[in-house]
């Protein structure tokens, strides 16, 4: 009688623990997916917010691919259309149509809905991809200067667009933060180093910077000074570095006024 109700409570609580093992599984998987979501919002509305100048953007070429097959009629029509004539249309055509393809291209690769993954990445390479989707972007994109000090190969480990919206997260804001000032004061920098077994990366810009006490909030959710800002770029940028097993932080730049953001990611491959 004994065992029997002894069995009997096992397999109840066996059957118990298996269904809060699979509500725990569920509820996992739910977290997972609502947070992919929310990574596929942030990259679109960082997307959002650099693409104002886009139809522009894009308007440039299209408007010299019109010019030119214009030309290329006109002068059929009234009968003098050389080769050479053909010759250059046809080449002017092709790169301004390869150079639309390609904003349109890398708009499209980085705003895909994905599986976060982790794989080999090169951080220079991600800072570079960075730089040409801001220039793409923008009518009147800042000088975005990349200084690589690595020495040896550097690759980490990690999902390369969710590094790259990271990056493009900083890389607006220092451009917000220099927009209304002279010129030669909106020029960024993006230097990558190594830092004890590590590799940091560091947005620097010459903008207008932060009071001392605003930096420790910096990175807590709804901190803005923007009469548009939403506060969630740089809570979203710590989400994604610290999965990467990274560090974010800020600081005054150190030469000038402006600020510098940095973070870090651990090494996969670091040889001097
Ligand atoms: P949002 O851009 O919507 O305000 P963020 O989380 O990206 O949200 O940024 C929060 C705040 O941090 C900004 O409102 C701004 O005050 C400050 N900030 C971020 N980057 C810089 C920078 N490079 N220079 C000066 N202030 C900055």
């Amino acid at each position: 009688m004994h065992t029997v109700r002894v069995e009997h409570q096992v397999h109840r609580r066996t059957a118990e623990l298996r269904e809060s093992l699979a509500a725990r599984d569920q509820a996992e998987a739910k977290m997972r997916e609502s947070q992919e979501q929310m990574e596929h919002l942030s990259r679109l509305s960082v997307l959002g917010e650099l693409s104002g100048n886009l139809a522009h953007e894009l308007n440039q070429p299209l408007t010299t691919i019109g010019t030119y097959a214009r030309t290329v009629l006109r002068r059929q029509e009234s009968g003098n259309l050389t080769q050479e004539a053909i010759t250059e249309a046809s080449s002017e055509i092709a790169k301004e149509a390869e150079r639309a393809g390609g904003i349109v291209q890398r708009i499209r690769h980085f705003a895909r809905k994905r599986l976060a993954t982790r794989e080999e990445v090169n951080p220079a390479m991600i800072a570079e991809e960075a730089r040409r989707l801001i220039v793409g972007m923008l009518a009147r994109a800042p000088e975005v200067s990349i200084e690589n000090q690595l020495t040896g190969n550097c690759q980490v480990l990690a999902d390369g667009a969710q590094i790259l919206q990271v990056l493009l997260n900083l890389i607006k804001n220092a451009i917000d933060a220099s927009r209304d000032l002279p010129v030669e004061r909106q020029n960024l920098r993006i230097v990558i180093e190594p830092l004890d077994n590590r590799v940091a990366l560091h947005v620097i810009d010459q903008g207008i910077g932060l009071e001392a006490e605003q930096i420790p909030h910096l990175f807590e959710p709804f901190f803005t000074t923007k009469p548009d800002g939403l506060g969630l770029g740089l809570p979203i940028c710590k989400t994604i570095i610290e999965a990467h097993g990274g560090r974010i932080w800020a600081e005054p730049n150190q030469e000038s006024p402006g600020m510098c953001f940095s973070f870090s990611l651990p090494c996969h491959e670091l040889s001097a």
